[in-house]
């Protein structure tokens, strides 16, 4: 069954084309600067790439335009027809506290994604266009929605209501709801599988460290806490997101005149490694920099490492026991020296790395604790796509 996963933003769309249940990636590719002058489409296939520019005005003709390409001789005709695909899943960013799992979108759901939209107004909006685009290019194929938010639904309430005023939560929704689900739940279930146990009989930390970071508590397969909130900004430090910070922060810098508008660009595009280095939201250039002497650059790494290793402490509290530790997501994957600063001097916690085994495991899945570490750290690439296409196809079969 050929099911095309599709992840639309606000001026792109990701799609991936898979072979199910072979989990077979048949084509890939991004089209980039929907809206603008001029959209640019890459498409991989059969390791090959094939680019190419186009005006692209909305995602209705996005949608157009990526079907075109996948029958189009140009681009290696990776199908003859698109009737071919039985099946679409969507990336949904926010499902609000009603989807516990992926759904075969019908109109409630489509009501749903929209009642969210407030509480993601950068995310829902356009993964609904990406959704009615392919509703009618595809009308017939099964669409199905994967929420961002629905691995978290098991957070009990301790964990996901805030100590405000308990009228916000029944009138707006005010509440933890936590986001890159797919992510924990897919290095979750892998950590399982490479544990030997049943995916209900682990208790693990997953953290998911990319431009984006948030980690959750896993017990006994279920997540029980997570580090984002009510919206992506909450818990960790991030590339230009600050993460957890006294709310009157933002009380004091009003009184000195910024506006909401300020605060939000504040908190979301310009704190986190790059508000901290006042060079750069990207791991790899704070790391060159770092060693060529730059403090700041040093600072933002240790901060964000050191965020990191104060919530492993306060999930290892939450699960009581603890069998693994899993990173995954560009730096997860990646940063050696930032996952071997997250785990160091955790001796109370039972972690200890394998050096020479952390320096070695990069862009795959590996484990790199030591023989004498109590607690397994596993590095598991993630892989949101293969896990939507998974879904799909449970759904559509
Ligand atoms: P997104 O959240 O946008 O999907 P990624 O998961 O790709 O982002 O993560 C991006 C982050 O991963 C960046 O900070 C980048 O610097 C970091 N990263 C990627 N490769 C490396 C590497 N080799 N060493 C350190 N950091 C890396």
């Amino acid at each position: 069954m050929k099911i095309l996963v599709i992840n639309a933003g606000s001026s792109s769309i990701k799609y991936q084309l898979y072979e199910m249940p072979q989990g077979t990636v048949i084509a890939k590719g991004n089209l980039e600067r929907i809206g603008e002058e001029m959209g640019k489409l890459t498409h991989q296939y059969d390791s090959q790439e094939y680019t190419t520019e186009t005006p692209v005005a909305d995602h209705e003709i996005g949608m157009a335009f990526i079907l075109e390409t996948l029958v189009s001789e140009k681009a290696g005709a990776v199908i003859k027809d698109i009737a071919e695909i039985q099946a679409v899943g969507h990336r949904v960013v926010h499902g609000g506290d009603e989807f516990s799992g992926s759904n075969i979108i019908d109109d409630n759901v489509l009501a749903s994604i929209e009642k969210f939209a407030d509480l993601a107004p950068l995310h829902n909006p356009p993964n609904l266009t990406g959704i009615r685009a392919a509703q009618h290019k595809l009308p017939k194929a099964t669409q199905v929605a994967c929420f961002d938010t629905a691995f978290h639904a098991s957070i009990p309430e301790v964990a996901y209501m805030y100590a405000l005023p308990y009228e916000l939560y029944e009138k707006y929704r005010v509440r933890r709801y936590g986001f890159h689900g797919t992510s924990h739940r897919y290095v979750a279930r892998r950590a399982a599988e490479l544990m030997k146990k049943g995916k209900y009989d682990v208790n693990l930390i997953t953290c998911h460290l990319g431009n984006g970071c948030s980690m959750a508590a896993v017990k006994n397969g279920k997540s029980v806490d997570t580090s984002m909130g009510l919206t992506p900004l909450e818990g960790l430090v991030m590339g230009t997101r600050s993460g957890d910070f006294d709310p009157a922060i933002l009380f004091y810098l009003a009184s000195k005149g910024y506006d909401i508008k300020d605060l939000n660009t504040l908190c979301n595009k310009k704190s986190g490694l790059l508000g901290i280095s006042g060079e750069s939201n990207d791991m790899r250039n704070l790391t060159e920099k770092a060693a060529q002497g730059d403090k700041r650059a040093q600072l933002a790494i240790d901060i964000f490492c050191y965020r990191v290793k104060k919530y492993i402490g306060t999930y290892t509290a939450v699960l009581g026991r603890l069998d693994a530790v899993v990173f995954t997501g560009g730096i997860g994957e990646n940063a050696t020296a930032a996952r071997a600063a997250i785990c160091s001097d955790m001796p109370q916690i039972g972690i200890e790395l394998d050096q020479k085994l952390n320096d070695t495991v990069l862009r795959r899945e590996g484990l790199i604790s030591s023989d004498n570490s109590d607690v397994a750290v596993y590095v598991i690439p993630t892989n949101e796509e293969g896990a939507i296409a998974a879904d799909t196809y449970e759904l559509t079969k």
